[in-house]
């Protein structure tokens, strides 16, 4: 009846489980943070489940962890009376990894641990590093709803495979048993427990309960154990700033994020008056593995009223700020809050407009205050924030603001420069930005259509990202200055050109007037048209497109794309 079964685990959480166990022993003791984690997600997903089901919450609503260590058979057990899950949820949450994408991350792997353990950090550890410090793990657990004989064991030791079977389990939620390694004996002590909870979990909204530990006489013991909660136990968010320490802040977003490295900053607000929410935005130190992936979760957490109500609400945020993380917590909406309601909630595009503006403006502050954690923050997400002018119009001069170019002030192909550092370099009587895109750095910092601008000592930015081309053709200035393609129509450039220059070249013009007939007649159809040019120094000849041609780069991915 049992039905016990021995299954293999996806190739995936094997790598998974090898690398961790590998790679993780400068900081064993996160594992007790996400086994946290997940208790307290379970309890949210109750929580909200029982909204609608009430009687989900059996005779037992009051939601908590318990922690209990057992050091004679250096075992320590994590128990919740959450959500539980079912057979099915069992074999498929600890027995895959259902992240799109895994596969391919999984070959990016070197063997190198250093380098793997900084890869797997941006993977997320989740259940599986229980392993760091178990040789042997029992999960028991039944979903409420189910039957008391629909409870189920798992078990593994972290090799190769898993055994499953149906046990009776009349309470509700997930019970963890983490057989310790010989060597890991002290997760089964009391004090050293309590440390890692008010370090990494005091944000935790639910209590996490210890045995109450009990000094003097055997016989005053009491025969039950009694549970103390060690943490606070409320939700951060709802806090005042003022009272929230950084690293508060900063254990919350590796909870809400399931990255384990601290984030770059964040912004903590309460909005009073006609929507009335509270927001905590972060901006991650590193991009996802799964950035690009089209189906990758994304968005904030969100709350009504302090009830968790869904994971990766995406209608808060543009896509082009997908990598924000954090908790969205609003009075207004209502309980049964659906994703096809906020889809259409007008409410909903004011508070995503709020949230958008934040964001920005928590970007230009970092990029004010620390240029050194912006440029790191660039690296991570610059190409993500090209999207924006696209993708959101209003704001686009906002986003051009934070966006940074490689440009010929520069020495190397680092994007550091901003438009604002650029206008204040601009020479006198320049009133253009100008730029120049190409598919690598070292073919555009030597491209012909630089000498004059060498020459005169006018700076150009040099973008060679895939996706610059497209961003500049939703970009047409910035603070009044227009942007001009240098590789394109007539360089036209204005007071910059002295009454003499201009003369200069109308009288070559006149002189190389049969040079130009018999090129035009060589080259034929090949070229639109053929000219005499003020822009080169040194080269005889340069290509240059027509003002309303297409880019170069989005010729070669439309003829990549067959068209
Ligand atoms: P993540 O938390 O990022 O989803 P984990 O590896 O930590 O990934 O957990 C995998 C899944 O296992 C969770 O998404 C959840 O569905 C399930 N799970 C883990 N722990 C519990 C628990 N205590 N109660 C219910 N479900 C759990
Ligand atoms: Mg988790």
């Amino acid at each position: 009846e049992a039905q016990k079964e021995t299954l293999g685990f996806q190739t995936e959480v094997k790598q998974l489980l090898h690398l961790m166990i590998h790679s993780m022993y400068s900081n064993k003791e996160i594992f007790l943070r996400e086994l946290i984690s997940n208790a307290s997600d379970a309890s949210d997903k109750l929580r909200f489940e029982a909204i609608a089901k009430p009687e989900l919450l059996e005779s037992d609503p009051n939601l908590r962890i318990r922690i209990s260590a057992d050091e004679k058979a250096n075992t320590l057990t994590i128990e919740d009376n959450g959500i539980g899950m079912s057979r099915d949820e069992v074999i498929s949450h600890l027995g895959t990894i259902a992240k799109s994408g895994t596969a391919a991350f999984m070959q990016q792997l070197t063997g190198d641990q250093k380098k793997d353990a900084q890869l797997i950090g941006q993977f997320g550890v989740g259940f599986y590093s229980a392993f760091i410090v178990a040789d042997r793990v029992e999960v028991f657990t039944r979903r409420a709803g189910l039957g008391a004989d629909e409870g189920v064991r798992w078990e593994s030791a972290g090799q190769g495979e898993f055994t499953i079977e149906n046990i009776n389990k009349p309470e509700r939620g997930t019970r963890i048993v983490l057989h310790l390694k010989a060597d890991e004996k002290e997760f089964a002590d009391g004090w050293r427990l309590r440390n890692i909870i008010k370090k990494y979990s005091d944000h935790i909204s639910l209590p996490i309960e210890l045995p109450k530990q009990h000094f003097g006489d055997e016989k005053d013991k009491p025969k039950e154990i009694e549970w103390e909660s060690v943490n606070r136990a409320s939700a951060l968010w709802t806090r005042p700033r003022t009272d929230i320490k950084d690293e508060e802040y900063q254990e919350f977003y590796k909870h809400v994020s399931h990255d384990f490295e601290n984030p770059l900053t964040w912004s903590h607000n309460k909005v009073e008056g006609k929507l009335e929410y509270t927001s905590l935005l972060y901006v991650p130190g590193r991009a996802p593995f799964d950035l690009y992936h089209r189906e990758a979760p994304r968005g904030l957490k969100l709350y009504v009223q302090r009830v968790f109500i869904m994971d990766d609400a995406e209608q808060f945020l543009p896509l082009y700020l997908r990598f924000i993380k954090g908790v969205v917590d609003s009075n207004d909406l209502s309980l049964n809050v659906s994703r096809e309601i906020l889809q259409k909630d007008p409410a909903i595009d004011s508070m995503k407009s709020a949230l958008t503006k934040r964001v920005l403006d928590m970007l230009e502050k970092m990029s004010r205050n620390d240029p050194e954690k912006y440029s790191t923050f660039w690296k991570a997400f610059g190409s993500v924030m090209k999207e924006g002018p696209a993708e959101d119009f209003a704001n686009r001069e906002k986003i051009a603001g934070l966006l940074r170019f490689a440009s010929t002030a520069q020495n190397d192909d680092s994007e550091v420069v901003s438009l604002d550092a650029y206008i204040e370099r601009m020479q006198e009587g320049q009133d253009k930005i100008y730029y120049l895109t190409g598919e690598r750095y070292n073919q555009v910092k030597n491209s012909p259509h630089l000498e004059i601008f060498r020459k005169k000592g006018i700076e150009v930015l040099l973008l060679t990202d895939r996706i610059d081309e497209w961003l500049m053709s939703h970009l047409s200035e910035y603070k009044g200055k227009e942007f001009v393609d240098v590789a394109r129509g007539d360089l036209d450039l204005g007071k910059l050109e002295g009454e003499e220059d201009k003369k200069a070249q109308e009288e070559v013009a006149k002189a190389k007037a049969d040079l130009i007939e018999r090129v035009k007649k060589v080259l034929g159809d090949e070229v639109d048209d053929v000219k005499v040019s003020h822009r080169l120094t040194d080269s005889p000849a340069v290509l240059v497109i027509n003002e309303d041609g297409m880019g170069l780069q989005m010729r070669k991915i439309l003829e990549a794309t067959g068209q």
